[in-house]
């Protein structure tokens, strides 16, 4: 056995074969995902506690994490709310910090009695009434028992219940013992890792996870290591990688040539009341390019908010249909759905073209007469998540469009692939997606390294940019009478609820009750409602009298959040802005602006402002420039909210930070591409040490 393969060998042992683990440990460890050695290798520290110093409590700042000694001064049991223990302690520097409980046992209560020294850890918090920790770790020091701090950083692991940090750092540390040398345990060639600087990997995971006495705390802290920075590019190569090979398997497929001689676009481009911008035409033609390739288009067209991407994507679907392809339209919401069924019936219905619809909430008999002529062959389908569902067919799927890409994963643009499969010919559809989230490159270029991207960079002409104010809910009324003034001109106005992470049912009643509100305030005007709440033809006859502007005003959830397209629509009105990030706030000011007259957004705010807010409220002010936007939302929040993919997890890293590690990027790429060609087995094993056999894009 070479020394290659046995070190191989010492990865890919089940972790059960590591002294000490015995079944019990074993279904924990599973339960992270943990099977073999190596997997523990790469199962890195999601942070570290500092306990290598004892802070002061007069030195402490809220935010911070610190380990502390004091004695217990008081201690107050309470009943607000839910039982709870109040525990101060103080120090020599005569400061105190207040330590609270709401889980607790009676052994625990009575062991904390004023005069106990405790050496304690947790994050403190500023209350009004001074600093406190909620729950800290704490151990009671017995009498005269001088305090020993750590000499070294303590990891953190992502765990799971039932398995402590310290046990956990156990099991990794006997996994540690068994790293091979780095001759074998590198898989980027070493030319590569010479020519980028690449620390040791070896070197790398001990110092991440058991930092030594000396290393850069600082940089430690804030992912900033060498060792960390080492990783980072080694997780973000690896995702890269898997999602080159996913297009790339992809792409080995065959799809329908769409050559046409293109009657029926050239017919809609005659009717439309405006000509294309340059940026339509220009990514009109990169789409058309694909199409005609015997291989799937992946297609990515990006393009702010009004930047006219529907009819770029109707352009589309028409090469499908004069080829004698099927297409479908898929949305995120219904109410965005609905908007590209009418768009699409208008520009399309006197073309010949019929235009079905498939959507969740459609009844029985409409539903089956639907999928009937779906899989008979209708030509265009437009509808929501329902396109996807297994009872749904095509005869002969040519091209899928997808809108508002960043509410879908990778996993279902994967699963639109296999709906559309024709196993009979071997054949794929085109994919086209449309996102009006500006993404910022380095992240398009990571997040969508298996998609081609095009960008609609230029706003038809004749836009007028939006006057953004932000505005106290102390001045709602006069928010409220410049409502009146601006419908008494024939404006008219967007007033939106939001009320985030309640339900569906609690956001209907707060735009019911901020209606009644306003009709009352307003006795001029007629004022409508639309929420999620609403059946679909409820829905569609408010956005109806609103587009033919027989309401003035639309009191909506964050439902109009995409999509929706009404031009007359001048002002509108964000309620509670500050709770709401940049993308969707930007999403939402996008609603209006559409249409010759100048438009107004005012963001009203629940003082007093934190600092996040405030930053946001300002940018928001200061530019309509998504991709302006977009960066400073990555800056604020990082990738994962930018995405909207944070709950799917599809960008759950490890170790990498986008935000952080964006430069790691351009040379993630470079190594990328000469492994995929040079060393596809290496790409191989990198995919499996960091993804694991568990994703469908390592397998594609
Ligand atoms: P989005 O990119 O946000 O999906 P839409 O496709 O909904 O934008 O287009 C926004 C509005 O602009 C629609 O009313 C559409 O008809 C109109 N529009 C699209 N392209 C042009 C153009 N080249 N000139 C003028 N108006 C356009
Ligand atoms: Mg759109």
């Amino acid at each position: 056995m070479s020394v290659a393969t046995a070190a191989i060998d010492a990865g890919m042992q089940p972790a059960a074969a590591l002294p000490g683990v015995g079944p019990a440990l074993q279904v924990l460890l599973q339960k992270l995902g943990l099977e073999h050695v190596q997997d523990l290798w790469f199962h890195l520290p999601l942070r570290y506690e500092d306990r290598t110093r004892v802070t002061a409590i007069a030195d402490l700042r809220a935010g911070q994490s610190a380990q502390v000694v004091g004695t217990i001064e008081a201690v107050e049991r309470g009943f607000r709310y839910r039982p709870q223990l109040k525990v101060a302690i103080g120090d020599d520097t005569l400061q105190s910090l207040q330590l609270r409980f709401f889980h607790f046992n009676r052994a625990q209560a009575d062991q904390l009695t004023p005069g106990t020294r405790l050496l304690c850890f947790g994050e403190v918090r500023q209350t009004t009434l001074g600093l406190e920790m909620v729950h800290p770790q704490y151990r009671r020091l017995a009498a005269g028992e001088a305090v020993v701090v750590e000499d070294r950083l303590s990891p953190v692991y992502p765990t799971t219940e039932g398995l402590g940090q310290k046990r956990l750092a156990g099991v990794v540390a006997k996994a540690l013992a068994l790293l091979p040398p780095e001759s074998v345990l590198e898989l980027i060639p070493r030319d590569l890792c010479a020519a980028h600087g690449l620390a040791s990997l070896r070197e790398a995971l001990l110092t991440v996870h058991r930092p030594a006495p000396d290393a850069q705390l600082d940089l430690l802290l804030h992912g900033r290591h060498p060792a960390q920075q080492r990783l980072a590019f080694e997780e973000l190569l690896t995702q890269h990688l898997g999602l080159k090979r996913m297009r790339a398997a992809v792409q080995r497929r065959k799809s329908p040539k769409l050559a046409v001689a293109g009657v029926l676009r050239r017919r809609l481009i005659e009717s439309l009341p405006f000509s294309l911008t340059a940026a339509q035409r220009r990514v009109d033609e990169e789409v058309r390019r694909d199409l005609v390739q015997p291989k799937p288009m992946l297609r990515l067209v990006q393009g702010d908010v009004g930047s006219g991407k529907t009819v770029v994507a109707a352009l589309a679907a028409l090469a499908a249909v004069e080829s004698g392809y099927q297409v479908a339209l898929m949305a995120p919401t219904e109410l965005l759905a609905e908007q590209h069924l009418r768009n699409f019936r208008h520009w399309l219905t006197p073309l010949g073209v019929d235009v079905e619809w498939l959507a969740g909430k459609q009844q029985g008999k409409a539903r089956q007469a639907a999928m009937r002529r779906v899989a008979e062959g209708a030509p265009v389908t437009v509808g929501t998540h329902a396109l996807m569902q297994e009872d749904v067919s095509f005869a002969r799927l040519g091209l899928v469009i997808v809108d508002e890409q960043h509410r879908f994963g990778v996993q279902q643009r994967l699963a639109l692939h296999d709906k559309g499969a024709d196993t009979a010919r071997g054949e794929v559809p085109h994919q086209l997606v449309l996102t009006a989230t500006p993404i910022p490159r380095t992240l398009a270029m990571s997040a969508y390294a298996d998609l081609d991207v095009s960008a609609i960079d230029e706003l038809p002409p004749g836009r007028t940019p939006v006057q953004t104010v932000a505005v106290s809910n102390a001045r709602r009324a006069e928010v409220i009478e410049r409502i009146r003034v601006a419908c008494a001109e024939g404006r008219q106005a967007y007033w939106v609820c939001t009320l985030i992470e309640e339900s569906e049912q609690l956001r209907a009643q707060a735009a019911e009750v901020a209606h009644a509100e306003l009709s009352a305030a307003l006795a001029d005007c007629r004022v409508g409602l639309i929420h999620g709440r609403l059946k679909p033809k409820e829905k569609q006859a408010v956005m109806d009298a609103f587009k033919a502007g027989e309401l003035a005003v639309l009191v909506a959830t964050t439902v109009i959040e995409v999509g929706v397209d009404v031009p007359n629509a001048s002002l509108m009105v964000i309620e509670n802005s500050e709770r709401l990030g940049l993308a969707q706030l930007h999403q939402l000011r996008g609603r209006v602006g559409r249409g010759a007259v100048a438009s107004n957004c005012v963001l009203l705010y629940q003082p007093p402002l934190g600092q996040l807010a405030r930053e946001r409220l300002e940018v928001m002010r200061e530019t309509s420039d998504g991709f302006r936007i977009a960066e400073k939302d990555l800056e604020l929040r990082g990738p994962g909210e930018v995405l909207g993919t944070r709950q799917t997890g599809q960008l759950g890293f490890r170790i990498a930070d986008l935000a952080r590690d964006a430069h790691l990027l351009p040379a993630v790429q470079q190594v990328g591409a000469r492994l995929l060609a040079e060393h596809p087995r290496e790409a191989d094993r990198l995919i499996a040490r960091w993804i694991g056999g568990s994703a469908r894009y390592a397998r594609a």
